[in-house]
Formats: C-alpha cells, sequence, structure tokens
C-alpha cells in the first residue's frame, strides 16, 4: 500500500515506522498525526488495504478522496499456498514477477513466520536450494514487512516470531533488513516484540556488528555453521574462505546478548561430511565459549548437491555424542519436508 508523496516518490506504509510515516504524512498532506495514526492502525493493525469509511476522514471527502486515489497496491499478491502437517509455505509474486516464499509453523496458540529476504541468494551454500538461484535481487523493507502483513491479515495466523531464515541471507541485505525489523517491531503497528526475531545468518561479520549497535533490545541471531572446522566449512560454505569460523566467534562474542538469550547454531548433518566422532569433539570446542543451542537437522536432499542424508542410525548418534559433550542440542525433523518447505529447500519450484 502506497501513497503518493510527489510526482515520483512514493510513500509505502509497509515499510514506514509509525512516526516515518506520521512525517511524510504531514509532508504531503498537511496533517498532523490525529489522521495519520489511525490510518496507520487501520492498515498495520487491523490489516485493511482501503479507507472503508475510516472515522477522521469520512467528515473530510475531499482528503478521503484524495487518499483514496492515493492508495496503492500492496507489493504482491498471494498465489500458492501448501501444507503439510501443520507448516503452511504461501507463495507471494512480486510486481516484477518474481516470487518468493514464507512459511508458518505453528507454535503452541501462535505462529512462527520465516520470511524471505532476498528472491534467491549469492552465498552459494552448497546444501541449499536457494543458493542455486543465485542472487536475483534484493527485497525491499516493504516486501519483507508484506510477508508477515499477509500471513496475520491475508490468511489469518496469530504471528508471534518473525525468523529471517527464508529465501535469501538478510545481512547480504542490511538496510531494508533493518528497516524491515524497525517496522515489524514499532508498537503502534504490527507490534512484534525484539525477543520474538530471529536473524539467520551465514555469519557476515559487518551485518551482524550493525545488528549489535541498534538502538533497543537486540534481536535474536542463528547462526548457519554446518561444520566443525574451516576445511569442511569452506568446502560446504564459500563466505568461511573470507570469513573464517575464528574471526565470526570473536564477532559472536561481542554481540549484546541479553541474559535470557542464546546463539542458535545450526547444523546441517551430511552422510559422510560432517558426521564423525571427531567432528561432534571439535564442534563442541568451537562453540565452548558461547551460549549456545544447537539444532541438529538432517540434510535434505536437493537434486544435483552430490550430497546425502544422514541414515537414522548415524543422526541419532551424532546427536548424542554432542549431549555428551554437553551441548544443548534440538533435534529438527523434516518438518515440511514434502512442501519443500524445510530448512534449505525454499527455491521458487512452483513457477
Ligand atoms: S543457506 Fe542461506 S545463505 Fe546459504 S545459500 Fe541458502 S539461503 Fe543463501
Amino acid at each position: 500500500m502506497q501513497i503518493r508523496l510527489d510526482g515520483n516518490v512514493f510513500v509505502k506504509i509497509l515499510d514506514q515506522t509509525h512516526d516515518q510515516f506520521a512525517d511524510l504524512f504531514r509532508r504531503r498532506y498537511g496533517k498532523g498525526t490525529h489522521y495519520s495514526t489511525p490510518l496507520y492502525h487501520h492498515v498495520m493493525k487491523i490489516g485493511k488495504t482501503a479507507l472503508d469509511g475510516l472515522a477522521p476522514f469520512d467528515r473530510f471527502p475531499e482528503l478521503a478522496g484524495q487518499l483514496e486515489s492515493d492508495l496503492m497496491q500492496p507489493p504482491g499478491r498471494l498465489v500458492k499456498q501448501v501444507s503439510d502437517g501443520g507448516v503452511v509455505k504461501f507463495v507471494t509474486r512480486l510486481a516484477d514477477d518474481l516470487d518468493i516464499e514464507s512459511v508458518v509453523i505453528p507454535m503452541f496458540r501462535r505462529h512462527s513466520l520465516c520470511v524471505s529476504s532476498q528472491v534467491g541468494c549469492r552465498m552459494g551454500c552448497r546444501f541449499c536450494r536457494t543458493g542455486k538461484m543465485g542472487l536475483l535481487r534484493n527485497l525491499t523493507a516493504e516486501e519483507i514487512v508484506w510477508q508477515v502483513f499477509a500471513a496475520r491479515h491475508r490468511l489469518g495466523f496469530n504471528v508471534r516470531n518473525v525468523v529471517f531464515m527464508g529465501m535469501g541471507e538478510p545481512l547480504d541485505n542490511l538496510d531494508n533488513t533493518i528497516q524491515a525489523i524497525r517496522v515489524l517491531t514499532d508498537q503502534r503497528g504490527l507490534n512484534i516484540a525484539r525477543r520474538y526475531i530471529t536473524v539467520s545468518t551465514v555469519g557476515l561479520t559487518t551485518g551482524i556488528d550493525r545488528l549489535a549497535r541498534l538502538d533497543g533490545p537486540p534481536v535474536n541471531l542463528a547462526i548457519s555453521l554446518n561444520a566443525p572446522d574451516d576445511d569442511i566449512r569452506s568446502r560446504l560454505m564459500p563466505i568461511n574462505r573470507s570469513i573464517p569460523m575464528a574471526v565470526l566467534r570473536d564477532t559472536l562474542l561481542g554481540y549484546p546478548l541479553s541474559k535470557k538469550s542464546v546463539f542458535f547454531v545450526a547444523y546441517v548433518l551430511i552422510q559422510g561430511v560432517n558426521d564423525r566422532h571427531e567432528h561432534a569433539g571439535s564442534l563442541a570446542r568451537y562453540l565452548a565459549p558461547m551460549k549456545v543451542k544447537l539444532n541438529l537437522i538432517p540434510y535434505n536432499p536437493a537434486p544435483g548437491s552430490g550430497l546425502k542424508p544422514p541414515s537414522a542410525e548415524t543422526y541419532e548418534r551424532f546427536h548424542d555424542w554432542l549431549v555428551a559433550e554437553k551441548i544443548f542440542v534440538r533435534r529438527r525433523g523434516e518438518k515440511g519436508g514434502r512442501i519443500q518447505a524445510a530448512c534449505g529447500q525454499l527455491g521458487g519450484q512452483y513457477r
């Protein structure tokens, strides 16, 4: 939803915090928060994209008419929705005809939403389907926020948690990711608490440093690690050649974790690659200085990757080795696997 600011510039409600929107609204329409606040509430909290007789405007038909003619369409439209065991994947087709995918995961009475931050990704992780697409483009803050708006207001999910873990590397689209976080957490809008936002990254240290300096409480960080040492990690994740694991850990140790927080670490277990006993030991030594919860994820096979999922025995054995090393480890199954919504499987195959 957009408001025309002048001949060429568009103000988009979905990519503005309340205060940013109020400022732009005043400049464009000469009206203060008596008007802009209810409009912001009407869109962000209630989910309307038309005025529908909104109170302060019904006495000003001229302004209402102007607003109606200025209101534009949301940045995309929902074109597909599939579900598997409570997990719902929905596809948004953007204005330039590209598709992005978002995944709703049920939690107790609430939902967690996994949002995309880019169309495709340029990080090239070997185990990831999105990485095979390459980077087509960054999403705007509006397109990121739209996914939460659509899940809540169009599909009716009670979204409390937002995880930047869909298509793309959010810290490779840093400005838009940060602006989206500001909008999502605005109490006068979508009002998602910072502690319920998690940004997943391969470990782009510049971006982690910027998130560390954000005003207000820190967001959670999830690190896609997947390897016990630089040798294996560089083979799986090209980013490790420029940002080795020691540099990543130093950066994480400087992150302002709140007292109750931990780093979430993802470890995709791949048969014959990172699944040996000594790998569990090296991983434990690497993680030892940090507060972490490790999600152990069996590799979801992607065509052409040349990688194999672990057997059930391998997976259980590796899990037990980590527990013996005193790592807090959670088993992560393949929830959503049948609809290609599991980790590393998002990739636009619905076109
Ligand atoms: S795992 Fe994440 S960072 Fe790596 S290629 Fe896939 S989407 Fe990109």
